[in-house]
């Protein structure tokens, strides 16, 4: 939180906006009745899973999700959160807005830090009670978690490499088979797949410096070029 604990001249909100154009807050358990009454909808938000890597605010580097992290997305070409209008300099949700937004405080960020990583709310708080649904989110866990796709790629360079490669293209097309599967079987909107199943794989996969690239039905893997990671 470096730009934040640097505004020391700041004692009060003075709305300048700086918070909200970072990225939208992560949810935690207090949050939970905006999601559950439809206050908030799910095709606003994504899922950060367990092992994938993302930027912690407080020690200001990028480490392992240690659970879900539920966040709200961004806008279209910037990390700005979905509800902040550029226009007007003001969040949209003002009055529901979640928890670490109701805390943050660019001039004294003590209590921020206090409850940033605690109580996070996950799917399976929003999402057991779903029949059916909740299966394929379990499902999907299992085949697909950030555990074993480490697994598989931390062999890339060993005598199981056939097999490494292997397994991590039957989860990326099965990360991507299911979110088709839920839309067209389901009748669901593409925009909460990001929800469900967590940003897809074809591009998380990028923390551990490759890509995928995808010809009919079958997919590449590909070590990227430092030219590719300044993209
Ligand atoms: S929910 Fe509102 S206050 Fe919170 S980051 Fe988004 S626009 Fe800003």
């Amino acid at each position: 939180m470096s730009d934040i604990k640097s505004a020391t001249t700041i004692t009060e909100c003075i709305r300048c906006g700086t918070c909200c154009k970072k990225g939208g807050p992560s949810f935690h358990d207090e949050d939970k009745m905006l999601i559950g009454k439809g206050i908030i909808l799910t095709k606003y938000l994504y899922t950060i899973r367990k092992g994938e890597l993302s930027y912690d605010n407080v020690k200001e580097c990028l480490l392992p999700a240690t659970s879900d992290i539920i966040k709200i997305k961004g806008q279209k070409n910037s990390w700005a959160c979905v509800f902040f209008n550029e226009e007007k300099n003001e969040c949209t949700i003002y009055d529901n807005r979640p928890l670490e937004c109701r805390v943050l405080k660019c001039w004294d960020t003590r209590e921020i830090e206090k409850v940033y990583s605690k109580n996070r709310l996950t799917r399976i708080d929003l999402m057991a009670t779903i029949e059916g649904l909740w299966d394929l989110i379990e499902d999907h866990q299992k085949r697909c978690s950030y555990d074993k796709l480490k697994r598989f790629v931390d062999s890339l360079n060993s005598n199981k490499k056939d097999k490494a490669l292997k397994g991590i293209l039957d989860i990326i097309e099965y990360d991507t088979r299911i979110r088709e599967l839920v839309v067209q079987k389901g009748g669901l909107d593409t925009d909460i797949t990001d929800f469900l199943f967590g940003r897809p794989i074809t591009e998380t996969i990028r923390m551990y410096n490759l890509k995928v690239e995808q010809e009919g039905d079958n997919y590449r893997l590909i070590p990227m070029r430092l030219k590719d990671k300044l993209q």
